[in-house]
C-alpha cells in the first residue's frame, strides 16, 4: 500500500515515492548524551519507531540512522561542571538511552552514529563549504552566510527581507541566538581538551554541521526521510538544508517528518525549563514503560500531548485489558460466532490506517473494534493481534513467550511433593518444600484446580 506522509516542507499530505524502489533511507535527529533523556524526547524516539516499523511492515528494506550529538555545547558543559572527561560523561548517557529505548521495546537503529566519529566529514563539508564562499571566517569561528542561500528558511516557511538577511550574515552572533550559525567553534581556552585540528584551524563542530556531515555520509546527498521534534524545524533543520544543498548542489531531503512536542501543564517539556520527567520517575509512580508507549499510541504524532500521571495510568488501564484480553483469547475452547455477511476486513482496513500518515490512534481503535466483533474467531484474533503488534510493539509475542516458558521437571517434581505434603496435612514439610521452590525462583500459587506457578 502507498504511504501517504504529511511532508513539512510542502505543508502537504503526499505520496511516499522513494529514491530506490522498495528502500528508505530515515535520518533521526538523535538524543544529545549530556543528561537522561526526558519523556518528551523519547515521544519523539517512540515516533521514529513507528515510522520504521511502519515501512517494515510495508515490505521495505530500512535503512535507519540516528546520531548521537556528544559533542556541543551542552554536552562540553556538562562534562566541566561534573570534572569528567566529556566520552565518560557521554558514554554514561548513551548507555542510559539504550536502556530507555529498550524498555520501551523501540528498535534500535540499524546504525547509530557518535558525532565524535564523524569530524573527518564535517571538516570536509566545511572545507566545500568555504570554497564556495558562502562560509566566511571571524575570529571565533567559521559561520555559514544566510543571506547568500536564496532558499534560505523554505522548510519553517521563514521569508527573510532583504534587511535581515543584510544583518544575518554580517553581524556577529551570540551562542544562544536562534540564527547563531556557526559551522566551525575555534579552539578556546573554555573547550577544555576538546579539540580537533583542521585546515582552517583548530576546534570543534557546530551542532548543524554534524547532522549534514553525518547524513550525508551515510545515506548519500539526497535523503528519502529525515526527522525530529518539531522544535528542529528552525533553527536546526533550516540551517543543515542550508548547508547540504549548497555543499552538495543536490537537494537534501524529499519527506521532513516532524513530531508534535510533549507538554507538562500546558508547558514544553524541557530541560532548560526544569519541568521534564524521565523514564525512571513515572515507572516509580507506578506506570510501565510499555504501557506509557501504549498512551502514546493513542495520540497522533502530529499532535501535542499533555502529560498527566492521570491520564497515563488511565492509558495503562486499558493497556493491561489488552494484554489480559490477548491472554484470554488462547484459553478460549468453544466459541459461538455471528456470522456477518459483510465482515470487515481487519488487515486491509490496518494498513489503510497505518499508512495514512502513520495513523495510530486510528488503527488502535479497530484493534478494540476487532477484540469486541463477535464474528472474528479466537484464533483469528490471536494471528492478527500478533500481527498488528508488529507496528506497535506492546510486546504481545513477549506475553507468548512468558506462557510457553515450561517449568523445568525438577519444580513439577517439588510441587507435587509439597501438594502431597499438603493433603497429608504435613504442613511444616510443604513449607520447606515451598521454600525450596521459591529458592528456585518460582513462585507457587494454591488455586482450586490444585496449583500454578509464577516465575519470580
Ligand atoms: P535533544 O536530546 O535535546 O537533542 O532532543 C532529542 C529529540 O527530542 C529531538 O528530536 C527533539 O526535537 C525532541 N524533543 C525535545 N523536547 C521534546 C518534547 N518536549 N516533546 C517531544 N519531543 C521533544
Ligand atoms: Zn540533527
Amino acid at each position: 500500500m502507498v504511504i501517504k506522509i504529511y511532508n513539512t516542507l510542502t505543508g502537504q499530505k503526499e505520496e511516499f515515492k522513494p529514491l530506490k524502489e522498495g528502500s528508505v533511507g530515515i535520518y533521526n535527529c538523535g538524543p544529545t548524551v549530556y543528561d537522561t533523556a526526558h519523556i518528551g524526547n523519547l515521544r519523539t524516539m517512540i515516533m521514529y519507531d513507528i515510522i520504521r516499523r511502519v515501512f517494515e511492515y510495508e515490505n521495505y528494506h530500512v535503512n535507519q540512522v540516528m546520531n548521537i550529538t556528544d559533542i556541543d555545547d551542552k554536552t562540553i558543559n556538562k562534562s566541566k561542571i561534573e570534572k569528567i572527561s566529556l566520552e565518560k560523561l557521554t558514554r554514561h548517557y548513551e548507555t542510559i538511552f539504550l536502556s530507555n529505548i529498550h524498555s520501551l521495546n523501540i528498535l534500535t537503529p540499524n546504525r547509530l552514529l557518535r558525532a565524535t566519529e564523524h569530524i573527518k566529514e564535517m571538516i570536509e563539508m566545511i572545507s566545500v563549504l568555504l570554497e564556495k564562499e558562502i562560509a566566511y571566517n571571524t575570529k571565533d569561528g567559521i559561520y555559514f552566510s544566510i543571506g547568500l542561500f536564496k532558499e534560505y528558511g523554505k522548510l519553517a516557511k521563514i521569508n527573510l527581507n532583504d534587511e535581515v538577511r543584510e544583518r544575518i550574515s554580517n553581524d556577529e552572533y551570540e551562542k544562544e541566538n536562534p540564527r547563531d550559525f556557526a559551522l566551525w567553534k575555534f579552539y578556546s581556552e573554555e573547550d577544555g581538551e576538546v579539540v580537533y585540528e583542521a585546515a582552517f584551524g583548530k576546534g570543534r563542530p557546530g551542532w548543524h554541521i554534524e547532522c549534514s556531515a553525518m547524513a550525508t555520509w551515510a545515506l548519500g546527498p539526497t535523503i528519502d526521510i529525515h526527522t525530529g521534534g518539531s522544535d528542529l524545524i528552525f533553527p536546526h533543520h533550516t540551517n543543515e538544508i542550508a548547508q547540504s544543498e549548497v555543499a552538495t548542489q543536490k537537494p537534501f531531503v524529499n519527506y521532513w517528518i516532524h513530531g508534535a512536542f510533549m507538554n507538562i501543564n500546558d508547558a514544553k517539556m524541557a530541560k532548560s525549563k526544569g519541568n521534564f520527567l524521565k523514564l525512571i520517575d513515572i515507572e516509580e509512580a507506578g506506570v510501565s514503560a510499555l504501557a506509557f508507549r501504549y498512551w502514546l499510541l493513542t495520540s497522533h504524532y502530529r499532535t501535542p500531548v499533555n502529560f498527566t500521571l492521570e491520564a497515563v495510568k488511565s492509558a495503562q488501564i486499558a493497556f493491561i485489558r489488552l494484554i489480559e484480553t490477548f491472554v484470554r483469547l488462547q484459553e478460549v475452547e468453544h466459541e459461538h460466532i455471528h456470522a456477518h455477511a459483510d465482515k470487515i476486513d481487519y488487515k486491509k482496513e490496518f494498513k489503510t490506517r497505518i499508512t495514512n500518515d502513520f495513523d495510530m490512534p486510528g488503527a488502535i481503535a479497530l484493534t478494540w473494534d476487532l477484540i469486541k466483533d463477535h464474528s472474528v474467531e479466537a484464533k483469528e484474533k490471536i494471528a492478527l493481534l500478533l500481527d498488528f503488534d508488529k507496528v506497535f510493539g506492546l510486546g504481545l509475542n513477549a506475553v507468548l513467550d512468558i506462557q510457553k516458558d515450561e517449568i523445568p521437571a525438577e519444580i513439577t517434581v517439588l510441587a507435587e511433593a509439597r501438594e502431597d505434603a499438603r493433603k497429608a496435612r504435613e504442613f511444616e514439610k510443604a513449607d520447606a518444600l515451598r521454600a525450596e521452590i521459591e529458592n528456585r525462583g518460582y513462585e507457587i500459587k494454591d488455586v482450586a484446580k490444585g496449583f500454578e506457578f509464577k516465575k519470580k
